[in-house]
């Protein structure tokens, strides 16, 4: 019998993907692995060897906390030497906070972790899912002329396009094209062939080997700012004494109110080594805070530029950096900077 070249770890969490109709309730719940196999029979015709694991217990992924991101990362670390590739089959609804954190927890990967679902379950006549886990496979399998994978990071594919997950966000609740990346270009795009953006992809030096990383602080949050924000609660909220860090999600390029109480209240938070990190609303764009004074009178009470980062990578890369052994201003320091992408450098 021929040996098949490549092999991948195909890993179900659970999703739309796998889910069929509760009869008694109506409501979509995951089911198991079986269920998506037999409905692919395509998966067999693979020249690579293509073997499964489940989680325990699938789930809709809104039901992901950050102990599953780890437990995901060690499942990867532990079968790291065995396979060339891994597909992750995930809900689409936190599918860019999964592929977000373990592109900080994975440091140093060099093969291919590639996170799929679907908006429709694979049982379905229009699926979405055959496509998107059939693509994710060919390319989680593929190599270059030196033998190297094409796509040694983690990303995410859908409908067509492979994205790096940590540029990710989810996009629309409805349409097959539910995911976008609206600061880094493609890594790959399907069509009668697969086209990969090899500038886009992420270079990677051999040398290394994979350092899992197994802490993560959650103790942060998010404040998003609007028109009428009162000032009482903010006071509440940078009082909390549990609170280490806080995601200020601005206006256009990182601009907020400038009332005394408001920029006392953040001063005060930052002065007792808190962290606020400042990301724009807009989906598109970077925040620069020497550009409006709106948006310098943050940076004078010490808040940080979280430049393009989606939030989904912004607060991953948050309760990592949160959760080092390091000083507050070190982690400062390392927040401003790209570490897997993430960010514009
Ligand atoms: N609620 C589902 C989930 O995220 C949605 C999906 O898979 O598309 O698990």
């Amino acid at each position: 019998m021929k040996q098949k070249s490549r092999s991948i770890l195909l890993i179900y969490t659970g999703g739309t993907i796998g889910m069929v109709n509760d009869p008694v309730t109506g409501l979509l719940k995951p089911l198991d692995f079986d269920h998506i196999l037999n409905q692919i029979p395509e998966l067999y015709q693979f020249d690579c060897r293509i073997d499964t694991l489940t989680f325990d217990p699938v789930v809709d992924s809104s039901e992901i906390q950050p102990d599953f991101w780890l437990r995901l990362g060690s499942m990867i670390e532990e079968y790291y030497n065995v396979y060339d590739g891994f597909v992750i089959l995930h809900g689409t609804d936190t599918m860019a906070y999964t592929a977000s954190a373990l592109s900080f927890l994975l440091q140093d990967l060099q093969k291919p972790v590639i996170l799929t679902g679907s908006q429709l379950p694979i049982g379905t006549l229009r699926t979405d899912g055959k496509e998107n886990l059939i693509s994710s496979i060919e390319i989680a399998a593929s190599v270059d002329e030196h033998g190297q994978p094409m796509v040694p990071e983690v990303s995410i594919y859908f409908e067509y396009k492979l994205f790096r997950g940590n540029r990710t966000t989810k996009f629309s609740a409805e349409t097959f094209n539910a995911f976008v990346s609206p600061n880094y270009p493609l890594l790959a795009e399907t069509g009668v062939h697969i086209h990969y953006n090899r500038n886009a992809v992420r270079k990677t030096d051999p040398t290394k080997k994979l350092r899992l990383i197994t802490n993560l602080d959650t103790r942060v949050m998010f404040l998003k700012i609007f028109p009428g924000l009162f000032s009482q609660i903010i006071g509440e909220i940078t009082r909390i004494p549990s609170l280490k860090a806080i995601i200020i999600e601005t206006y256009g390029t990182g601009n907020a109110p400038t009332s005394p109480d408001f920029l006392s209240l953040l001063k005060n938070f930052v002065d007792n080594e808190g962290i606020i990190l400042n990301i724009s609303q807009c989906r598109a764009g970077s925040v620069d805070m020497d550009q409006y004074e709106t948006g310098h009178k943050l940076k004078e009470v010490g808040v940080i530029g979280g430049k393009d980062m989606t939030y989904e990578a912004a607060l991953t890369k948050l309760m990592f950096i949160l959760g080092l052994d390091i000083s507050t201003n070190e982690k400062k320091n390392m927040l401003q900077k790209s570490i897997c992408g993430e960010m514009c450098e």
